[in-house]
């Protein structure tokens, strides 16, 4: 397995604390790993801005191509890397393989194709005697922080839009999830110049800290907690570096009464429960018209009950068990504090499961309300509430009523009312009759505590460039 950090183009160990990387299906000890030392982050970001000056300079299509190079080999090693990532993240084999390698291979792909299309206003003489151009140029060094729930997806949103345009890179993974970086390091390091890209783990609190505070680094793009957010717009105050945050969520689904309650319940039984619902858009607070909450509440009920995991045979798992113990604990002390509510139902689920691994059961909470704690704050588990609405307007405002605006959701049949209700609804995306789906054209990112700036798409190129204007007189 690799360990080693990647600095300044040479792999080396880490010399700060010893951290223990576990397994959650089982909770043991995968193996010991020492996080950066301070000395260690310095001589990242000191590699990162060496390597700038030349990384910068190349031309979109020698950037694309290295692009190109990362993703055919992460493509020949896609069984390996999906493996490493089941056992690290707990996530069944099937879904790390099958359904995150290929998105990750595509968004190398997508920003090589990407960063040979920018387009941009015409050059022109917007003064009499002198030309003007807009140029798309570098930032500068990127520091990168990512979370534990999708450790090589995030990754890819974030090296290969600021590798695309022409930063550097130094990138740490969650102290958690670090097994997946470390191996893509290798391939990184062979097909990219020394130090454009660095790889340090550990802590937040000590490497993290250390990284983002530091003043070489010009960006800051973090996918993580709200108040980790916070302590990122912090650092980058004392020297106004750029800020990046996909912070979280707690999506909203508007169900009304015309909708096609079995693809309503097939999309809550998918979209809720993937990856555990340790996802920032998981579909995880729903608003039902009172016409059909009943029938919704018995459909989805029974379909949850029938989600496989923490089965020994682990390719007929469709969802694993949560990244910790205290992750499953916190999980479950949300569902006890709903559960002590008189007006609440859980009507499956709202247990842990086994001993040894960080399982809790798919749970479905009814007859939750609006100012219920597990209706307003983000429980990152498998675990969906539903609430009955009358009136459309009652259910966007419900659904806007939160300090979170990343992704939600309307089902229906009839057009105008998805239209109408899409537009109303104060989030980065709405998905209509379905929940969800990402593609790497299409923008990902938040409005209001979820954050700000674009992962996916042209939008997260123009976050990791700059807008500069050249002027030339006559
Ligand atoms: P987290 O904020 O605890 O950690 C995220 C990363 O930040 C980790 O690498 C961590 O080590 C680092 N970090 C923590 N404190 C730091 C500090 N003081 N300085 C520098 N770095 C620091 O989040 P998590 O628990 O790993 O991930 C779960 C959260 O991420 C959830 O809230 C979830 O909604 C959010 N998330 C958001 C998106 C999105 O696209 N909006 C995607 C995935 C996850």
């Amino acid at each position: 397995m690799d360990t080693k950090l990647l600095i300044d183009g040479e792999f080396t160990e880490g010399t700060g604390q010893a951290e223990a990387i576990l397994n959650p299906r089982t909770g043991a000890r995968i193996l010991g790993l020492a996080e950066a030392s301070v000395d260690q982050v310095e001589a990242a970001v000191a590699g990162a801005v060496a390597a700038f000056g030349g990384w910068s300079r190349t031309t979109p299509a020698e950037r694309a191509a290295a692009l190109l190079r990362i993703a055919d080999r992460i493509e020949a090693e896609a069984t390996e890397l999906g493996t490493l990532e089941a056992l690290n993240c707990g996530k069944p084999i099937n879904a790390a393989i099958g359904d995150e390698v290929p998105a990750i291979i595509d968004t190398y792909r997508y920003f090589a194709g990407a960063v040979r299309n920018m387009h941009g206003p015409l050059a022109g003489e917007y003064l009499a005697g002198h030309t003007s151009m807009i140029r798309r140029d570098p930032i500068g060094v990127v520091a990168s922080v990512a979370p534990w729930n999708y450790p090589a997806m995030m990754m890819a949103w974030k090296l290969a839009p600021a590798l695309a345009g022409g930063n550097t890179v130094v990138f740490k993974p969650s102290e958690q999830t670090p097994l997946t970086a470390l191996k893509l390091a290798r391939i990184l390091a062979e097909e990219l110049p020394r130090g454009v890209i660095n790889i340090v783990t550990g802590r937040g609190e000590t490497v993290g800290n250390a990284l983002v505070n530091h003043p070489g680094i010009d960006m800051i793009s973090l996918t993580g907690d709200v108040a980790t957010g916070k302590k990122m717009l912090q650092a980058a105050a004392k020297s106004v570096k750029r800020t990046h945050l996909e912070l979280g969520g707690k999506a909203p689904v508007i169900v009304f009464d015309d909708a096609d309650i079995g693809q309503v319940v097939d999309g809550l039984r998918a979209f809720g429960y993937y990856n555990a619902g340790q996802d920032c858009t998981a579909a995880c607070r729903v608003y039902v018209a009172e016409k059909v909450y009943d029938r919704l509440v018995a459909d989805l009920t029974g379909a949850v009950e029938s989600i496989a995991y923490a089965r020994d045979d682990d390719s007929t798992n469709e969802i694993g068990p949560l990244i910790s113990a205290r992750q499953r604990d916190r999980v479950a002390s949300f569902v006890e504090r709903a559960r002590d509510l008189k007006h609440v139902e859980i009507t499956t689920g709202g247990k842990t499961h086994g001993t040894g691994g960080f399982y809790y059961m798919p749970t479905v909470i009814a007859g939750a309300r609006q100012e219920d704690e597990i209706v307003r704050r983000e429980v990152f588990g498998p675990v969906v509430s539903l609430t009955p609405f009358r009136e459309v307007d009652q259910a966007v405002d419900w659904a806007n009523d939160s300090e979170y605006g990343l992704a939600s959701s309307v089902w229906t049949r009839d057009i105008g009312r998805a239209m109408e209700t899409s537009a109303r609804l104060r989030y980065g995306c709405t998905w209509v009759n379905t929940h969800f789906m990402l593609v790497n054209e299409m923008p990902h990112g938040g409005l209001k505590a979820s954050g700000y700036g674009k992962d996916m798409s042209m939008y997260a190129l123009e976050d990791y460039t700059a807008v500069r204007h050249v002027m030339i007189r006559h």
